[in-house]
């Protein structure tokens, strides 16, 4: 008999639970990752977001191996493929349990009911650990014994919490070499060529492991003051490694302790407030756990359901190709489109400018975004959606609309970030920059603003506040 390592969100020999739990058996170890190509695509998943994983599992096979555990890589479309192969694996390797980290949108969870009810039928076992998230949904609730639905009591529980969860990070998995022979799914040449091209965000654990320390050790104590300047290098960069679950939350939680052990909890301090981050992205994904709107492509607060948002393909198009006439805007859709990452900054302005003075369906950003985005992540991409678009829940209220020339002045103020992501604009002053006068873009060729700032605001809020009804 020997245990079964799904590996989904949790790409990592370190600081996996899964791992560890197999390792302890003392039963022979197999690693398996189910590469569904059509469910991809009908969640929208970016290229380069597949490519990262790809690249990220031939690096995963390596680490593996040198602990004895071999990766078995197959293909089959979507989630339904999935349950059949998985099941068939598990019968050919004579596995009695199959371990898994917890995913949690609607259709991975189902899914894994699915599975559960069919392994259960060959008397295997599926066991679920968490190993996204360093508290798993449902361990915080409120005094009502209910999920928060706000951030800031989230974020007290969450910390209140952590003496439960204070222990280093676990070790990689050590299995005495087994002798296995399997002729099972791809290899490495055919993954790589599935990938199509290397991934230019770095993708070996040790690699993004050290990216961690250094930004921990050398960057994070001024986060708090630059992290909002999206032309400063003052974040980390690591939410595609965080959303594939390169590392844990728990590592990075250890680490900055370690480091910062009078100022990781304080959100005034930089530790502090990076680590309020985390904490947001843990919020986002124990509400997609909780409420099945999110999965659903629901708003999260029911009145606002019935926001009749316009239909205006070209100026969704121009938001999309970065032709809009706002010159941040632009600057950060060019950024998405040209390397799959946008500052967080910035993605609120671009969300709030396609939800408010475009009066655009969110839920069209949200997918572009996906779309687009090496580190798409349903619930965090969701989150930031509903939270610009004041559907969500500890939304901005709905009065509250960017306005992204001040935006910029005051986070780009020298307009370096939009001199590099808009040429057309980089001969232009720090005066000029953040809204050019219609000779100057006439001149330069590029666009005039496609929609009024001042009155498609005053729009927005009236637009809201006469649509939304309470139930
Ligand atoms: C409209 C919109 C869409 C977004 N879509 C995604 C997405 O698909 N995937 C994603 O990982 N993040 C998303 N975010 C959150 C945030 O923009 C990115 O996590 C952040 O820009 C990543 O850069 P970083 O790794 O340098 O972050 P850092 O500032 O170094 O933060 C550290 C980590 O904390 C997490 N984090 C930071 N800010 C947030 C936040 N506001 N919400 C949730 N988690 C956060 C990320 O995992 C990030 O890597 C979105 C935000 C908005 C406004």
């Amino acid at each position: 008999m020997a245990k079964l390592v799904w590996f989904r969100h949790d790409l990592r020999t370190l600081d996996n639970p899964m791992l560890s739990y197999a390792s302890h058996s003392g039963q022979p170890i197999y690693g398996c990752y189910l590469i569904t190509t059509k469910q991809w695509q009908r969640q929208n998943h970016s290229p380069l977001r597949n490519q990262y994983v790809l690249n990220r599992l031939c690096a995963l096979r390596q680490e593996l191996h040198d602990c004895h555990i071999p990766l078995i890589v197959k293909s089959c479309d979507d989630y339904d493929h999935s349950i059949d192969e998985l099941k068939a694996l598990c019968l050919k390797l004579n596995i009695d349990e199959v371990l898994i980290g917890a995913e949690y949108g609607l259709w991975e969870r189902q899914r894994d009911e699915k599975i559960r009810t069919e392994l259960a039928s060959q008397s295997i076992q599926l066991s679920s650990f968490t190993s996204q998230l360093l508290i798993a949904p449902g361990e915080l609730v409120t005094g009502k014994g209910l999920p928060y639905r706000v951030f800031t009591p989230f974020s007290k529980a969450w910390k209140a919490q952590l003496a439960l969860h204070d222990h280093p990070p676990l070790s990689a998995p050590n299995q005495a070499p087994i002798n296995i022979n399997i002729d099972e799914g791809l290899d490495n040449e055919e993954l790589a060529r599935l990938a199509d091209g290397e991934s230019r965000w770095p993708v070996a654990q040790q690699q993004v492991l050290n990216h961690l320390s250094h930004f921990i050790k050398n960057k994070v104590s001024d986060y708090q003051q630059s992290r909002d300047f999206p032309n400063e290098p003052a974040t980390s960069r690591l939410s595609a490694a965080l959303a594939h679950g390169v590392f844990s939350s728990a590592q990075a939680l250890y680490l900055l302790k370690q480091s910062y052990p009078n100022q990781y909890l304080d959100p005034k301090s930089g530790p502090g407030c990076w680590l309020n981050e985390l904490i947001w992205r843990e919020f986002y994904i124990q509400l997609l756990a909780q409420f099945d709107a999110i999965s659903q492509g629901l708003t999260f607060k029911s009145e606002t359901r019935a926001i009749k948002w316009d239909n205006n393909p070209q100026a969704l198009s121009a938001w999309q190709q970065g032709k809009t006439g706002i010159p941040i805007v632009d600057a950060g859709m060019r950024q998405l489109n040209e390397i799959g990452w946008m500052h967080n900054r910035v993605r609120m302005i671009c969300a709030s400018f396609l939800s408010k003075n475009l009066w655009l369906d969110w839920r069209e950003g949200e997918k572009y975004f996906m779309s687009k985005l090496i580190d798409g992540h349903l619930a965090s991409n969701n989150g930031g959606w509903q939270w610009s678009a004041s559907t969500g829940t500890d939304a901005a209220p709905y009065f509250r609309v960017f306005n992204p020339v001040s935006q910029s002045q005051k986070f780009d103020p020298k307009g370096d970030y939009i001199r590099r992501w808009v040429s057309e604009l980089a001969s232009l002053s720090p005066a000029q920059i953040h809204e050019p006068s219609d000779e100057v873009r006439q001149k330069l060729n590029y666009p005039l603003a496609i929609v009024n700032l001042k009155q498609s605001r005053k729009q927005a809020i009236e637009r809201f506040a006469a649509q939304t009804k309470s139930d």
